[in-house]
């Protein structure tokens, strides 16, 4: 898509400027204790939402049919609410998005529910997408953990919080597979892997929704962007995607169809035009894919402007014609700044016979039944008396620091020199423009933290040492978008002056010296926060500013050096990886308290255990590089590939390494051949072989040798992240039955189980090296 969201926020906020005063509009709280509000109420049966639905429809004017399908931005920074009011109460907004205080909520929702003529209660939609006041690691980060219990328990906690203020839906889980980290959106996801992403998908569900959607303190999840996204050519954000149908089936839909088997109620579609059918208008993903094969009962959310901007791809010829074919398509609520494509349009195709009000109502059914089922109608405020205590719960923070320990991923650990003695550094030097920075911590979608709870990795430090020793600390080097975010444009942030050539020149040297006078220095270094995220592509994937360049001159001090990477995709560290840096320590952007989960791996009170949900290539010439891939020839002939460049990664997909070690040996199957649809059992031990306790991925992947078509090298299959003390061993099993071994082939257009071998390899990454094989045989 051309026109990004930046250009489509600052026209928006212009078009607002001129409009309304700004105002920050501080409420009346009196109007507050007014609202009755109701004691939590228990979901509503599902069966009795549909029908309550139809019941409510059958009463409703065409165009309060149409408003039900309209979701408006409100932004109480900018926006009056009075702005707001008219709409609701003549039933044309069924929906806003990014109000979050609560007592605001309640004012909306009571013009809705007392004045519009049908009482339809809103929804409120937010971005809760890794936490909401408490913020967990990045989604990518989450991945990495390799524990679904860390993905949804971090999810129940920020529905819990989000659910406080008054929201009733998150537009996530993001579920988009990426393999091109220049894709800045990388970091919302799960990483390259279907099957990983199917299973982070699914617990980010039930983490949000709980057993069903209406569960108290739970929010509607909405698995987005569907589908394709993440493909975007050149990894620029809102490019176009070209996917064959195999791999579409195989490896870009199973996290959305994990997500529906979960039981997700809504889905978001995606911006961009897949194989030359914007995926709004896209009647195959909406419609065939989704609706018919998956049977999704619940609704589709358009991404923001998606449905106007099916004229900027090409594919509509006028708003008109653009709302007829989201809705043909199956997109049941339009997002939209203030194009109200929907509101504005189809009213008018009714009456030219363009479209159907049957086609309307049966659009309009799952949202009024997801208002049912949310309890909206019985329970339509939120209880403003609640939302201190939740949002202060400090076993969120707690929680969040264990999922920053558990997401880290160790990357380099030569001569041991990780854990750092706590008594034996006496000097430590801190260095790196991220090691200080609060806002950096957090990642990038987040909006109502407390940026001042936030721990850095630096007083994280600080605070595990104490008087123990000296903490020094020095930015060394300033880092910045060349281009500035859209948030920045949207909440006109305001970034420290960049220092002059001759101040950098000196903020280098400073660093250097300080390395000098210290026992070891702990470099934070990566990306700042918004440069991941949405339209944060780039174009290499080097250190950006002169990071590399304070590495190397606080390296050459020989001085053991510790370097920590925050960031949310992989980046060229090639140099620090090979010869240069002893420690490499992936800590990504942890969150609330990233730097208190810094500083007890960094002094082993806790022990990294994460494993790397992505392929981390060498350079970004190397992309797309995945494990996953096909193979005409050995691999091992590099020569045939890249002649600069071996065409292996720098770290493997499902890499990472742990103070102690692990020994995974004992591979054992149930049985050799089996039968199609039967399940043959794979068996291993792991052993912790080192002196700490520590955690272990283990991983399953298979090849199928032969069939209708050519089959990825490996494909992950199973995995489990288990606990050993030392010298404890425990024996992990997995099943590999048809979900597994089936696949959609090219050839056939079709799932297909095939009667052919497998190879099956369990070991601690991709290049697992335990190996048997078993036949399905007919
Ligand atoms: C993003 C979505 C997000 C929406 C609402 C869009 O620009 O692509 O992921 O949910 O904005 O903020």
């Amino acid at each position: 898509m051309k026109n990004i969201r930046s250009v489509r926020i600052a026209r928006f906020l212009l078009s607002i400027a001129v409009i309304l005063t700004i105002v920050a509009a501080p409420f009346n709280s009196v109007f507050a204790q007014k609202i009755r509000i109701k004691k939590e109420s228990m979901p509503t049966k599902s069966g009795d939402a549909r029908q309550r639905a139809n019941a409510l429809l059958v009463q409703m004017t065409l165009e309060e049919k149409i408003g039900q399908m309209n979701q408006l931005f409100f932004f109480g920074q900018f926006q009056k609410p009075d702005s707001m009011f008219e709409g609701i109460r003549k039933g044309q907004i069924g929906s806003l998005l990014f109000v979050t205080d609560p007592a605001q909520i309640n004012q909306f929702q009571k013009i809705a529910v007392t004045e519009s003529r049908l009482k339809i209660p809103l929804i409120f939609g937010f971005d809760v997408i890794h936490g909401f006041r408490t913020i967990f690691p990045v989604p990518l980060a989450t991945a990495a953990s390799w524990d679904p219990k860390t993905a949804e328990r971090n999810q129940t906690i920020a529905a819990r919080e989000a659910r406080s203020v008054g929201i009733n839906w998150t537009f996530a889980p993001m579920v988009d597979i990426a393999r091109d980290p220049r894709w800045g959106r990388i970091v919302e996801g799960a990483g390259e892997d279907p099957f990983l992403g199917s299973v982070m998908s699914a617990a980010q569900v039930r983490g949000f929704q709980g057993e069903k959607i209406g569960m108290p303190e739970r929010i509607l999840a909405c698995a987005k962007h569907f589908a394709g996204y993440g493909a975007a050519e050149g990894g620029r954000d809102y490019d176009a995607s070209y996917i064959p149908e195999s791999q579409m089936q195989n490896v870009y839909l199973p996290p959305f169809k994990a997500a529906v088997e979960a039981g997700v109620g809504s889905l978001m579609s995606a911006y961009m035009d897949l194989n030359d059918v914007p995926a709004t208008g896209n009647k195959w993903l909406l419609q065939d894919v989704l609706r018919k094969d998956w049977n999704f009962q619940g609704f589709v959310v358009s991404d923001a402007d998606a449905v106007k901007n099916l004229l900027a791809h090409g594919y509509a010829r006028d708003p008109q014609d653009a709302a007829v074919k989201a809705l043909n398509a199956g997109i049941n609520l339009e997002m939209s700044l203030e194009a109200q494509t929907y509101v504005k349009n189809l009213g008018d195709a009714v009456k030219k016979k363009l479209v159907t009000e049957k086609q309307i109502d049966a659009m309009v059914l799952p949202l009024l039944e997801a208002k049912y089922k949310l309890g909206l109608f019985e329970n339509p405020y939120v209880d403003q008396t609640k939302v201190d205590a939740i949002l202060g719960d400090p076993n969120h923070r707690d929680a969040a620091q264990s999922a920053a320990e558990s997401a880290a991923v160790l990357l380099k650990n030569q001569n041991n020199i990780l854990p750092l003695d706590k008594n034996s550094n006496q000097k430590l030097a801190v260095i790196g423009p991220l090691a200080d920075s609060k806002r950096d911590t957090l990642g990038s979608w987040v909006f109502q933290q407390n940026t001042d709870e936030t721990v850095t990795i630096l007083e994280g430090i600080k605070s595990k040492l104490g008087t123990k020793a000296r903490v020094e600390y020095t930015e060394g080097v300033q880092i910045r978008r060349k281009f500035p975010s859209f948030f920045d444009a949207l909440f006109g942030s305001k970034r420290p002056d960049l220092w002059t050539p001759e101040q950098a020149e000196d903020e280098i040297k400073k660093a250097v010296k300080l390395a000098k006078n210290s026992d070891v220095s702990v470099l934070v270094l990566g990306e700042s926060q918004d440069m991941s995220g949405e339209a944060a592509s780039r174009s290499s994937l080097e250190l950006p500013g002169r990071q590399q360049e304070l590495l190397e001159a606080v390296t050459a001090t020989g001085k053991p050096v510790v370097l920590i990477l925050m960031n949310g995709r992989p980046l060229d560290i090639t140099w620090a990886a090979q010869n240069n840096v002893s420690s490499i320590l992936e800590i990504w952007y942890p969150g609330t308290r990233g730097g208190t989960a810094a500083a007890n791996l960094l002094f082993g009170d806790a022990n990294p255990g994460g494993k790397l949900p992505v392929t981390w290539m060498r350079n970004a010439g190397q992309i797309p590089i995945y494990y996953s891939h096909n193979t005409t020839q050995d691999p091992s002939l590099q020569g045939k590939r890249y002649w600069n460049e071996e065409s292996v990664p720098l770290y493997p997909f499902g890499y990472g390494l742990s103070y102690t070690t692990f020994a995974i040996s004992n591979m054992k199957m149930n049985k050799t051949q089996i039968k199609p649809g039967d399940t043959v059992e794979v068996s291993v031990d792991v052993k912790n072989t080192g002196n700490r306790t520590g955690d272990e991925v283990v991983q399953l992947y298979i090849h199928q040798q032969a069939g209708s078509a050519s089959r990825p090298v490996r494909e992950l299959k199973g995995f489990e992240r288990v606990t050993l003390a030392p010298g404890e061993t425990k024996t992990i099993r997995f099943k590999l039955g048809k979900k597994e071994l089936q696949y959609w082939s090219a050839a056939t257009k079709s799932w297909v189980q095939e009667a052919e071998t497998f190879d099956v390899w369990v070991g601690n990454d991709s290049n697992a090296a335990n190996h048997s094989t078993f036949k399905v045989v007919p």
